[in-house]
């Protein structure tokens, strides 16, 4: 069993439906197969902005019409070029679709709010129609199909915008579907259902996690993750252009990337799959001869390991704060720390990094700017007392801020990582806010100013990996 997960850009328009079914079809040589889903491009953006709008009292006229248009002409191009298409059902599937979610938006601009669940049950709904449409796609080439509802069949806990799933539960409800052998298996992505059989949502770009989940659940494998570019890179192939294609990755390291900010994998892919030790492909759907990128901890004695790459990756997390609580009482005071982070995870706030004195004088983390004002209200209440009798200064808070980060397991073995990657910072004249380094020495963050975040990363990248650089020469003179 493989399971095989496309992203919103392979899913764009009829052509990239084409060709997501013509890999499909090569990889039943292999075994079954089983595919995840996500929206059309650009078709969440839109459900979210029409949401946020019409809470706001805004127009969504622009929204309504890309979003119908993106199906409109995704459906008649597969209509003329998929023999036995059932364009008129699909059509008939969208339009209702869409009827539903004007009817929903027009509720909400009366409430003038949108409950988290109503939000979570209208930003999923590209993912649904993707799935209608590839199971037409697939019977009209003569396969048989079984789609799996994730409401049913993925219990998921937390929050309903952002809920985590319990593979053990869901193992056991998909292998009572008692699904055959020679179908091919579709599943939407980035849903799943609560304790009450209600729809959550898994988080943004959460349907790489629905994949792993549903790999983990199979016990596939192979999870295979089709996306946009070539593979995993030593940095996002769009911000620096001589980034470097990875052949493998460990898990931790694949980890690591993704939780610092590397796009193409969800943060919350690995775990399952690292679980049941399931190997990932991360592919190309436009290009999938190219191999991509394995991540497992198989040992590959092919040349398949980049062994001699200590540095994996460089990644950027932008727009974060970060808080520094310190005070004189701070020293040798028990349960600091606790509480400043019990706080945060109560409030619902997750704490990207972390750094402590060694004199324990002060504790700093990093949390994404957008929690700013709930975070520092959290704090204040949460220290009232010792604020004020003067046992901690006052919260002191930066905003503007991104995490820069190295990352590779042989980091671990090899001295002077962490000087190059502090030097190319120096000499980029980029001030260091705060370091932080991963127990396990497989990743180094540094803290800087938001707006240096770009400029960091491509200089760290050349210096890392020495790739070319780019001599800017001046001739200044006067005469003929
Ligand atoms: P999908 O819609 O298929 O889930 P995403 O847009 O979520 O695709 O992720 C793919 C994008 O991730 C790429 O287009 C690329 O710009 C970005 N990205 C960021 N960091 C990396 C990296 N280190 N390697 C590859 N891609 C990266
Ligand atoms: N469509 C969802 C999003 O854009 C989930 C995903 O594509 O991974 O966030
Ligand atoms: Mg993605």
């Amino acid at each position: 069993m493989r399971v095989l997960k496309f992203g919103g850009t392979s899913v764009a328009n009829h052509q990239c439906v084409l060709s997501v079914a013509d890999i499909a079809e090569n990889e039943l040589s292999l075994g079954q197969v089983a595919l995840v889903l996500s929206a059309p491009a650009k078709i969440t953006n839109h459900l979210v902005a029409m949401i946020e709008k019409t809470v706001a009292g805004q127009d969504i006229v622009s929204n309504m019409s890309d979003a119908t248009q993106i199906f409109a002409d995704l459906l008649s191009g597969l209509k003329a070029q998929q023999p036995r298409f059932d364009y008129e059902r699909l059509k008939g599937l969208v339009e209702r679709e869409l009827a539903s979610l004007k009817q929903t938006l027009h509720g909400i601009s009366l409430l003038k709010q949108c409950p988290d669940s109503i939000n979570a049950s209208l930003i999923c709904r590209g993912e649904k129609l993707s799935i209608a449409i590839m199971e037409s796609v697939l019977q009209a080439r003569g396969h048989k199909v079984t789609v799996i509802d994730p409401v049913k069949n993925l219990l998921a806990h937390g929050h309903c915008l952002e809920s985590t799933v319990d593979i053990h539960e869901s193992s056991k409800r998909i292998a009572a579907l008692n699904i055959p052998a020679d179908h091919i298996i579709l599943m939407a992505g980035f849903t799943a259902g609560d304790e009450n059989g209600e729809l959550v949502v898994l988080g943004r770009n959460g349907s790489d996690y629905s994949a792993a989940v549903l790999a983990a659940c199979l016990r596939a494998d192979c999870c295979e993750i089709w996306t946009d570019v070539d593979g995993v890179y030593t940095c996002d192939p769009r911000a620096v252009k001589d980034a470097r294609l990875l052949k493998s990755l460990s898990y931790q390291e694949a980890m690591e990337l993704s939780y610092f900010g590397a796009k193409v994998l969800h943060p919350r892919t690995i775990a399952p799959i690292a679980q049941f030790q399931i190997p990932c492909l991360i592919k190309n759907t436009a290009n999938p001869n190219v191999p991509g990128t394995f991540i497992g901890d198989a040992l590959i004695d092919d040349g398949q390991k980049d062994q001699d790459m200590p540095i994996k990756g460089i990644t950027n997390l932008d727009h974060m704060a970060m808080f520094n609580v310190s005070g004189p009482g701070m020293k040798g005071m028990v349960g600091m720390a606790a509480r400043i982070f019990s706080v945060m995870s109560r409030k619902g706030i997750s704490v990207v990094l972390i750094t402590q004195s060694s004199s324990e004088y002060s504790i700093s983390f990093c949390v994404p700017q957008k929690e700013w004002v709930k975070a520092h209200n959290a704090l204040t209440e949460e220290f009232y007392l010792e604020l004020k009798d003067g046992v901690l200064d006052p919260i002191d808070a930066i905003d503007n801020l991104a995490i820069i980060s190295v990352v590779g397991d042989g980091m671990r073995t090899q001295p002077g990582t962490s000087a190059r990657f502090f030097s190319a910072l120096t000499r980029a004249n980029i001030n260091i806010v705060a370091i932080a380094q991963g127990s396990s020495e497989r990743s180094i963050s540094a803290v800087i100013e938001n707006n240096a975040a770009t400029t960091a990363v491509r200089l760290c990248h050349q210096m890392l990996f020495n790739t070319a650089q780019v001599v800017e020469v001046f001739v200044v003179g006067v005469g003929e």
